[in-house]
């Protein structure tokens, strides 16, 4: 069966030349730690469904430096299968992947990317729950997030974009192995990954980075 789970307005990722000589990049887009902050959508639904406090469940945020990437053993001492069977309910709940604003900037940004002809490659693992594509798919649609197609897959270099935006350490190496720039959106589980030039802190450096890709692609 194919990792692809399902793929909307599909185009071919190529080459384009824009105006003024500037290319129009495909941008891969990873979603959770990037646009959308996926522990704060489960710890809603812990509170909310599964009687737990705020209390029980501290840091584990984007922005908190003693968060890892296991943030559900090592912040929250959930074992693997809670916190699995907590992923499946929140996502049937309709919480998990459909919950929450996203991050800051993410949505402005995106649409100016666009704007300059650059298309939007969003790819996401969803494999928890019953409706987790649905939740999605509802979600980017009710924060008006722009994108020219949607893969959901755990392997993210099915897809081959000119340029990457990516928070997990695997699938930055991935990208990189491939020659394929990622830009490694800064947090605090990927801190340990020594500085290359091509973390980011913010949407404003993505879009900075951007930028400087479409004016010479193999120069960040
Ligand atoms: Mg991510």
């Amino acid at each position: 069966m194919s990792d692809v789970q399902q793929y909307l307005g599909q185009e071919a990722v190529g080459e384009r030349e824009g105006i003024g000589g500037m290319r129009q990049l495909d941008i891969g887009v990873d979603l959770d730690g990037v646009c959308y902050d996926f522990t704060a959508s489960l710890r809603h639904y812990l509170v909310t469904h599964e009687g737990y406090d705020h209390a029980d469940l501290p840091g584990g945020g984007a922005d908190d430096p003693d968060t890892t990437w296991e943030f559900y053993k090592d912040c929250w001492g959930l074992t693997t299968e809670e916190f699995l069977t907590a992923c499946d309910r929140g996502v049937d709940a309709g919480i998990v992947f459909g919950h929450r604003e996203p991050f800051e900037h993410t949505v402005e940004t995106l649409e100016r990317l666009r704007e300059k002809g650059h298309r939007l490659h969003i790819i996401t693992s969803r494999s928890f729950g019953t409706r987790s594509h649905h939740n999605t798919s509802d979600w980017l649609e009710r924060h008006r997030v722009p994108f020219d197609s949607l893969v959901f897959s755990d392997h993210k270099t099915i897809i081959r974009p000119d340029v990457m935006v990516d928070d997990y350490e695997k699938n930055f190496r991935a990208f990189m192995d491939l020659g394929i720039p990622c830009l490694l959106y800064d947090r605090p589980w990927n801190r340990h990954i020594p500085d290359s030039g091509m973390r980011v802190h913010s949407w404003g450096d993505v879009e900075l980075s951007m930028n400087a890709f479409a004016a010479n692609l193999d120069r960040l």
